[in-house]
């Protein structure tokens, strides 16, 4: 064989072999780009998810602090309700007494009434006091006193100002009435 020939033969083995590096390489460059895309569809069809994630993560953060708002509101409310019974047991110990101190006098008038008609007061006689008959007394006792006139169509409160005819009343009665306040006297 002849030095030339046997060059040639090198030479093309040679560019065979360079050729089939150029095509590894293109082919591992077109690997990693299918890869790539891949993955990136891939990514993008979590994409629905993830978002879902985020928002149900989101309504749990806003639900937690509603929770957290109705325990504030349920304390609040629940000092309140504390408060106020503590208002209501102070009545109660203040309805006791007065209650106490209405029997206390009920039974001395009891007895006074007793001892100026001479007769001996029996403590058993005595009993207690009615409060039930003392509730419903038909008028407001907490309504001012006004005065009214048989012609007139309002109601007074000074009785000089509803003149000779003034007949005594309350507001609330004379206001169920029909009577209407004196825009001298009781405005
Ligand atoms: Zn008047």
């Amino acid at each position: 064989m002849k030095a030339t020939d046997l060059l040639d033969k090198e030479r093309a083995k040679y560019y065979r072999k360079e050729y089939a590096i150029s095509f590894s390489i293109l082919f591992l460059v077109m690997l990693v780009i299918v890869l790539a895309i891949l993955l990136y569809i891939a990514n993008g069809e979590n994409a629905p998810a993830k978002q879902k994630y985020a928002e149900a993560t989101e309504t749990i953060s806003e639900q937690q602090s509603q929770i957290g708002d109705l325990k504030t509101q349920i304390s609040d409310l629940q000092s309140q309700l504390d408060a106020e019974k503590a208002a209501y047991n102070e009545l109660s110990n203040e309805k006791s007494s007065v209650e106490d101190l209405t029997q206390q006098a009920y039974e001395e008038g009891w007895q006074d009434a007793c001892w100026e008609n001479g007769i001996e007061p029996d403590t058993d006689d005595i009993g207690g006091y009615d409060y039930t008959a003392h509730l419903d007394d038909g008028e407001d006792p907490e309504s001012p006193t006004a005065y009214i006139t048989p012609s007139g169509k309002r109601y007074h409160l000074s009785q000089s100002c509803a003149g000779e005819n003034a007949i005594q009343t309350t507001i609330a009665d004379a206001s169920d009435k029909g009577y209407t306040p004196c825009a001298k006297c009781a405005q």
